[in-house]
């Protein structure tokens, strides 16, 4: 990933441009940790990008950032910049493109993500970066309060970095929060569930519930009952969502919704039921048993032994049921199949075409 990164900046070097790798990329190597993608630096203006890149670039133009894929990685490029005036506490509504890279590193969020690294692979430290990942702490570049003022996503940025990295907040950024944390509310539902989706997916969430509980973020991000959470320690964040109430304009794609329901109506089930298991699967039950500290041993095993796992195991089809009964189609069927279903699941009826024959025109004909 790093020689496929070096390569790409020495293509800006070979057309007479400063090109670095920049922020979380550099913050994660340094800590040993996989980044997904690569946040690269530039005095190459978009439209230059593109020319250099012309068979790489997907079509964006998202404040003059532009993307490039090679060998598979994302490239996120972006040219050296000042921002000023921030409207809504979220985007700046002026963007001055810059030939210098330090101004660029000002206008950034944390001195972590200030980190550069340049096409020999040397960082580039310019405001204590090391020293910072070195001590495990999240400092602002600049005046806390003012950097949260400007873009209040920043807040929530910070949390999900102290929960990632299990990362100090400094005693400023707590201050700051507290004296802005009412800005948060400003942001589009979007984006705040997508940080919050990211405190909630690392395995270190409880650490960033507690954090957003002490700063009362909850009630500025419109969710409740986040000091209730049980489970903490489990690996989707849907568990997490399951147990809260959170403003509708939330915006869940239909399957999370479906998932956070199912989970929901399993919580409230004897999660070894064959019935149970049978309608919300084993990846339901398993989470809502874990919260209720049911061995997940026990589920599964409960689960291998189900005589059916979908409504197609069942072994006569609906033709051999109209056949059997001399009738059409009809919504009979239905009522018919959720018996038969019921009846083979809790093994009172064995799985066969003879005794489920034999079950439907005793009990229907
Ligand atoms: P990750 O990619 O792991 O989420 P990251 O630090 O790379 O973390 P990105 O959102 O990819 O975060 O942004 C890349 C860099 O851009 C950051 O490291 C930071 O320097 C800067 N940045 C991103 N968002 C903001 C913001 N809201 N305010 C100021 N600087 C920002
Ligand atoms: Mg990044």
């Amino acid at each position: 990933m790093l020689d496929t990164a070096l390569k790409l900046l020495r293509e800006f070097s070979s057309h007479s441009y400063k090109a670095y790798i920049v922020g979380g990329f550099v913050r994660d190597y340094i800590l040993g940790i996989k980044s997904n993608d690569i946040d690269i630096t530039t005095d190459a203006k978009p439209k230059e990008i593109k020319e250099i890149f012309e068979d790489s670039c997907l079509p964006n133009d998202d404040y003059g950032s532009v993307t490039v894929i090679s060998k598979g990685i994302r490239f996120e490029i972006t040219t050296f910049r000042e921002e000023k005036e921030y409207e809504d506490h979220r985007r700046p509504s002026v963007i001055q493109y810059i030939d210098d890279l330090y101004p660029d590193l000002l206008r950034r969020d944390f001195v972590i993500n200030t980190l550069c690294m340049d096409e020999e692979g040397k960082i580039i430290d310019y405001l204590g970066g090391q020293k910072d990942i070195e001590d495990r702490i999240i400092r602002t570049v600049g005046d806390a309060k003012e950097k949260f003022s400007d873009d209040s996503l920043r807040i929530l940025r910070a949390i999900r970095f102290a929960t990632i990295l299990d990362f100090q907040l400094s005693d400023e950024i707590e201050q700051a929060i507290f004296e802005t944390k009412g800005f948060v509310r400003e942001l589009s539902y979007q984006r705040k569930k997508e940080e919050v989706e990211k405190i909630f997916n690392s395995p270190n969430r409880d650490k960033g519930i507690q954090l957003l509980l002490k700063f009362g973020l909850d009630q500025e991000l419109e969710i409740e009952h986040l000091e209730d959470v049980i489970g903490r320690d489990m690996d989707s964040s849907l568990v997490v969502w399951s147990q809260l109430e959170v403003s509708p304009k939330y915006p869940f794609h239909k399957n999370e919704m479906e998932m956070i329901h199912h989970i929901q109506k399993a919580m409230e089930l004897n999660n070894l039921d064959p019935m149970a298991l049978y309608t919300y699967g084993l990846y339901v039950n398993s989470c809502a048993g874990k919260m209720k500290d049911v061995d997940v041993k026990k589920i599964t095993e409960s689960y291998a032994n189900l005589v059916i796992k979908s409504r197609d195991e069942i072994a006569i089809t609906s033709l051999q049921i109209m056949e059997l009964l001399h009738r059409g189609s009809g919504k009979y069927l239905k009522e018919i199949y959720d018996d038969v279903e019921r009846e083979i699941l809790y093994r009172r009826l064995p799985n066969e075409l003879d005794s489920i024959s034999q079950y439907i025109v005793e009990h229907y004909a």
